[in-house]
């Protein structure tokens, strides 16, 4: 292949090139390309030569295998809404964005076969409720699902609040259809459940953040759409009691628990304080929460008996202090509300240090103690925000620093506080990144976390894929 590094002088002969393939799809006006250029929290902004936004696969096809003529960088973007600023350009990139938008058609509908077949650009939303028309539930569901695409839940293999029934987003596919970088399309779109023909080649490109190549379309699992619905909120005496409370609920109720939401007492204040319309759904203060949610084919009745033994049994061994179970769907929206706010109510509230780590759900408490002592040690009068996926051992446990201010770059750019909270966790055999991903903001702390073997091979299959760099550069490795 002829390859060469324009001047920036050769951009106009690329805009040109790129509009005959994409046509108005073409973004070049400074204002234009603005908001791809910025990740959603305003943290991480960039350059781009273009923005582009094909059509369809064959456009996509075309424009990556133009970039790779030219040695221009793509950096993929599905709904911007990531947390670890992956899907924006570096300062000074010698980059087009691949905006994924208007690829957002549902193909097909396989209800017998529990199947949906779309294009990357789908809003997850627009997925879900794809999928309660024929009468199946399509699981996956985080607070950004009325603006994240399927392609960027993929890409980075996105959790939320139901993967302690359903699994992440890498168990609800079964086929992909992926542009490689450079512009071949591989046609993985199978609609299997059993397939052992060798690697499994869809789950390198999920969770991959654009770095090997574009997803362009998928084939995601459906599942039996719940009839029954139990939503509580319940004050508990520590950690360990929520634990001991899911182990509980599990055995009487089994996979109906499809989330497990631990919530301490701060990110609560934080909610009342910053967020209009919340309220305490229980009269005293307590230190702990949870937030359950459990879902089956029976009927609502049978399923809150169930849910109400289980409380009980809990509430008999000094775990559970107080419990609402929500009586209308109205009042179990106002529980998910307090829990669904805390992030927007921290944020209000100044500079915060955010971990999204994972342990295993056994060694939560343990994780919750070590995690406090070691910050107190380091940073005496550390205010800890801890809340999250417990049913899935993945704590969102944030911290404000005393003197720390977000007005100080100094202090927004500092990982000391980070390295504190991720050596607890990997000395406990965990995960500095359960959900977000690792973009831009964690690569530092992968190269020290991760084993070195494990980086070696990310970096042969990176090589294989990608041999020139030009995915996503500058992205987890
Ligand atoms: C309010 C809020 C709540 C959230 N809650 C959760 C949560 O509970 N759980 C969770 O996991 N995340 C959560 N997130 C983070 C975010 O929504 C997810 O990471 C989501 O999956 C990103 O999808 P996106 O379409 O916005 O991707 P983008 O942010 O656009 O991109 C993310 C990554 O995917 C790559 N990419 C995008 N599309 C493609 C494609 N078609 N092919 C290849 N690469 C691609 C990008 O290059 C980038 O590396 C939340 C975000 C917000 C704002």
């Amino acid at each position: 292949m002829n390859t060469h590094t324009p001047l920036k002088s050769d951009f106009t002969a690329i805009h040109a090139q790129l509009a005959t393939i994409v046509g108005a799809g073409l973004l070049t006006a400074a204002d234009d390309m603005a908001p791809f250029l910025r990740d959603w929290r305003g943290i991480y902004t960039g350059n781009a030569i273009a923005v582009v936004r094909p059509a369809n696969v064959d456009e996509l096809s075309r424009v990556v295998a133009l970039c790779a003529t030219h040695n221009i960088s793509i950096v993929p973007q599905g709904g911007n809404t990531g947390m670890c600023g992956a899907a924006t350009p570096a300062a000074g990139a010698h980059a087009i964005v691949i905006g994924l938008s208007r690829m957002n058609r549902i193909l097909d509908v396989d209800a017998l076969n529990n199947t949906m077949t779309v294009e990357a650009g789908c809003i997850l939303a627009n997925i879900q409720q794809a999928a309660t028309a024929v009468g199946r539930l399509f699981p996956l569901s985080l607070g950004a699902e009325g603006s994240c695409q399927i392609g960027g839940n993929l890409s980075t293999n996105a959790g939320g609040v139901n993967v302690l029934r359903y699994g992440n987003t890498r168990d609800q596919v079964l086929g992909l259809e992926v542009v490689l970088a450079d512009g071949r399309i591989w046609n993985g779109l199978r609609s299997l459940r059993k397939d052992n023909t060798g690697y499994d080649l869809k789950q390198l490109f999920i969770g991959a953040e654009g770095t090997l190549g574009i997803i362009s379309t998928a084939v995601l699992k459906l599942q039996p759409r719940p009839r029954s619905q139990v939503v509580a909120f319940a004050a508990i005496e520590s950690p360990d009691a929520a634990v001991a409370l899911l182990a509980m609920l599990r055995a009487r109720c089994g996979d109906a628990v499809t989330a497990f939401e631990l919530i301490s007492r701060p990110c609560l204040d934080l909610v009342f304080k910053n967020i209009p319309a919340t309220r305490d759904p229980l009269g005293d203060r307590h230190d702990w929460y949870v937030l359950t949610e459990l879902g089956d084919a029976g009927d609502d009745a049978a399923l809150q008996s169930r849910v109400e033994a289980a409380l009980t049994e809990s509430a008999e061994a000094g775990g559970v202090l107080d419990a609402a179970i929500a009586a209308s769907g109205a009042q179990a929206a106002a529980f998910w509300k307090l829990r669904e706010s805390i992030p927007d109510a921290a944020r209000i509230a100044g500079l915060i240090y955010r971990h999204d780590i994972s342990v295993a759900v056994s060694k939560v408490p343990d994780f919750i103690r070590a995690a406090g002592a070691a910050l107190e040690a380091r940073f005496p009068g550390t205010r800890v925000i801890c809340f999250g996926h417990l049913g899935d051992g993945n704590l969102h446990y944030n911290a404000f620093v005393p003197g720390r201010d977000l007005a100080d770059p100094a202090a927004r750019a500092a990982i000391d506080v980070n390295c504190v909270v991720h050596d607890v966790v990997t000395g406990m055999g965990g995960s500095i990144s359960a959900e977000h991903g690792i973009g831009v903001s964690k690569r530092a702390e992968l190269a020290r976390c991760k084993q070195p073997l494990e980086l070696e091979l990310m970096r042969s299959v990176k090589q294989a894929l990608d041999p020139r760099g030009l995915m996503n550069p500058g992205k987890i490795l």
